[in-house]
């Protein structure tokens, strides 16, 4: 049995989209297929009648500072991110978790778009995106609308998306002085699959930011904001929204990290993965994870 009908490769969104609603039957985008491909073979993802590679479209593979943000085309493979210094100057959660994706074979084609349209809740690319504040552009039958990332997950691969609806690409804030970001994440070998859990934390500084520090944890200076995305941490990409709220103008002390913990444990649903990980093992991991990551991002927000 034919998997598709129809293979169709627009050079620009609106024909893309104009080819997704189009179609006489099922349509489908894809980027570089390293998920839906599978699906389609495997039989997780019912046969379609025409495919939509959007790997032709030029706009789509765009990275670069536009109007005080960078924009990451959804197009844009992973490993191009990984390696890109805008991305590492301003994103470097992102530039981290997009080293970590697969190996480089699934890296050289796998896209960011396709990571954050699968909608799992442990991606990686997601989950670093989810610290950084992203936007999504999308493009569909009523024209161009940007949505906040959370907005775009409805449940586990389920996303928000319509048929016709395409994302074009990301917004993200600048990192400014005193802001800096980290991902992290707890893996079987790398290449096989999702992790066992990933981290992201994006924070600014308060107070004296160049005064040296004894250790993993230091004394007295301050978070001012802080972001915190988990995966797996529910049905959607998870952020640690009252663990954020406890820290934001806290001192960055072990007493305040140890409280936060406990928030974060009370307000994370952990599930078990058949195979990957049990709940339990991800609650005794997570403690750690937070620890390094929000350690790497405040030691780099100096
Ligand atoms: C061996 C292996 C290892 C992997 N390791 C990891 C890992 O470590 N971490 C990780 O996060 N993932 C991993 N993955 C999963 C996958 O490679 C990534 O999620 C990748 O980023 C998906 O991108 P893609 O372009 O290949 O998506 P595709 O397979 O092309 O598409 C995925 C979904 O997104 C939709 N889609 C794609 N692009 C768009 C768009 N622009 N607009 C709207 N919808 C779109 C498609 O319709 C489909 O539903 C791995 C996969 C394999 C096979």
């Amino acid at each position: 049995m034919n998997l598709w009908q129809q293979y169709i490769r627009p050079e620009t969104v609106a024909d893309a989209v104009t080819a997704l609603t189009s179609a006489p039957g099922p349509a489908l985008p894809i980027g570089g297929g390293t998920d839906i491909m599978l699906d389609l073979h495997q039989g997780r993802h019912s046969p379609v009648h025409t495919i939509v590679d959007l790997t032709g479209i030029p706009e789509m593979k765009i990275l670069e500072i536009r109007d005080g943000r960078l924009f990451i085309g959804a197009g844009v493979a992973i490993s191009h991110i990984a390696l890109h210094p805008l991305a590492a100057l301003y994103a470097r959660a992102l530039t981290e978790a997009c080293d970590l994706i697969g190996g480089p074979q699934v890296r050289n084609v796998a896209t960011l778009g396709g990571n954050v349209a699968h909608a799992l809740p442990a991606a990686d690319g997601t989950i670093s995106l989810m610290c950084l504040d992203a936007e999504a552009e999308v493009a569909g039958v009523a024209g161009r609308r940007r949505m906040p990332l959370p907005e775009l997950f409805l449940g586990p691969g389920k996303s928000a998306l319509k048929l016709g609806d395409v994302i074009v690409g990301f917004y993200l804030p600048l990192a400014k002085p005193g802001e800096a970001s980290a991902f992290k994440r707890i893996m079987r070998p790398q290449g096989v699959a999702l992790p066992i859990i990933n981290l992201s934390v994006w924070l600014s500084r308060s107070g004296d930011t160049s005064s040296p520090h004894p250790g993993p944890l230091p004394q007295g200076e301050g978070i001012k904001q802080i972001r915190i995305a988990v995966g797996p941490g529910g049905s959607v990409p998870f952020r640690a929204r009252n663990t954020e709220a406890f820290l934001a103008a806290k001192a960055y002390s072990p007493e305040n990290f140890t409280a936060a913990l406990d928030i974060l444990l009370e307000e994370i649903k952990f599930r078990t993965s058949a195979q990957r990980a049990t709940a339990e093992y991800r609650r005794h991991l997570v403690g750690t994870l937070l620890r390094n990551t929000l350690a790497a991002a405040w030691e780099r927000a100096e």
